[in-house]
């Protein structure tokens, strides 16, 4: 049984689902602080605080985990600025008292959500793994710091992990089970597509005097299943006996913010009103990583290496999305 705390929210239900495809058997954790009740399809379900560790030990009483993937964390990164407890409190704390449950009960693979925000402002592009880390908010720095913790539970413990440090999670499950439902949206391609289809008036794009070729900030973006498949990969490595690992997530493509809003205009067929306002604080120019390692190590291959794909997934989410929780009518 796999033990997929977070797995109503937006990666970690996609996560689950495609673990459930290939064979697996899991117990989705989720506290629906911000996770979905329809996002749960796929195995066993128990709504459980990580702050709680009585629950949590009932959890892996009642089930036999051999091992964990760990999405469940608070992910805004401006929040994580203004309010660090919260971020501390959610995904530092509650990621060790998860840590010790494992402990106690001698699970010893872990499959970590990690971020390329804990790399900071990119001395170089594309990022490595070995690039300096030296993250500029509070949620960059509490993942970084739960990367520090594994490498010493690893020594201490023989806990063994992959810590997958992902890049810009963009796209919707093809199928149309599960998809992105963020409450509040604050990322760049569901923004886009709520301009497309008259939820918001328009985008803002955030600057237009970064030293990139259009002055708008690059990012890659790689497809949510891609990301899924390389959980299942990190699993499956862990299982084999290797060694803990560190893995970027991305797919080596930068596209500027305007480009998105242009590849968004010619997938919807619609009229994207985009507004320039002013920079948003804490924003590198351009994040592009590099996954040659995991390509290697984990023969991970992501299906869905261009652009216009992935906005075509999280398009057919979005509509499907906006009709069944009775959105406007697209
Ligand atoms: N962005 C933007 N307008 C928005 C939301 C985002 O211009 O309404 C930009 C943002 O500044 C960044 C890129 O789009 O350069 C991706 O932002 P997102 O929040 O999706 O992901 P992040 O890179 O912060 O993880």
């Amino acid at each position: 049984m796999i033990l997929v705390t977070g797995g109503a929210g937006y990666i970690g239900a996609h996560a689950n689902k495609e673990l459930n495809l290939a064979g697996y058997e899991t117990v989705v954790l989720d506290n629906m602080s911000y996770g979905h009740e329809d996002f749960l399809k796929w195995g066993e379900y128990e709504n459980v605080d990580l702050d709680d560790l009585k629950s949590l030990r009932n959890v892996f009483s009642k089930y036999k985990i051999d091992a964990v993937m760990h999405f469940a964390a608070f992910t805004y990164v401006g929040e994580s600025v203004e309010d660090p407890q919260k971020y501390y409190l959610n995904n530092l704390r509650n990621t060790l008292n998860l840590l010790q449950v494992m402990n106690e009960f001698e699970v010893k693979k872990l499959v970590f959500s990690s971020t390329c925000a804990t790399y900071g402002n990119p001395m170089e592009i594309p990022l490595t793994e070995s690039h300096p880390q030296n993250p500029i908010n509070p949620y960059g720095k509490g993942k970084l710091m739960v990367e520090k913790i594994l490498e010493d539970y690893n020594s201490a413990y023989n806990l063994r992990y992959v810590s997958l440090r992902y890049f810009n999670a963009a796209g919707a499950d093809p199928e149309g089970d599960v998809g992105e439902r963020h409450h509040p949206e604050t990322h760049l391609i569901p923004l886009i597509l709520d301009a497309a289809s008259g939820k918001r008036e328009d985008i803002k794009i955030f600057g237009t005097d970064y030293p990139t070729h259009d002055g708008t900030c690059i990012r890659d973006y790689i497809h949510v299943t891609d990301l899924a498949d390389a959980h299942i990969k990190s699993l499956k490595y862990l299982e084999n006996g290797k060694k803990s690992e560190i893995f970027n997530l991305g797919n080596g493509n930068g596209f500027s913010v305007k480009e998105v809003i242009e590849n968004a205009r010619k997938v919807t067929g619609r009229k994207i009103k985009a507004t320039e306002t002013d920079r948003r604080p804490g924003d590198p120019p351009i994040l592009v990583g590099s996954s040659k390692k995991a390509r290697k190590i984990l023969k991970w291959q992501p299906k869905y290496d261009e652009l216009t794909q992935i906005i075509k997934t999280a398009w057919e989410w979005h509509k499907k999305d906006n009709k069944k929780i009775g959105k406007k009518d697209l």
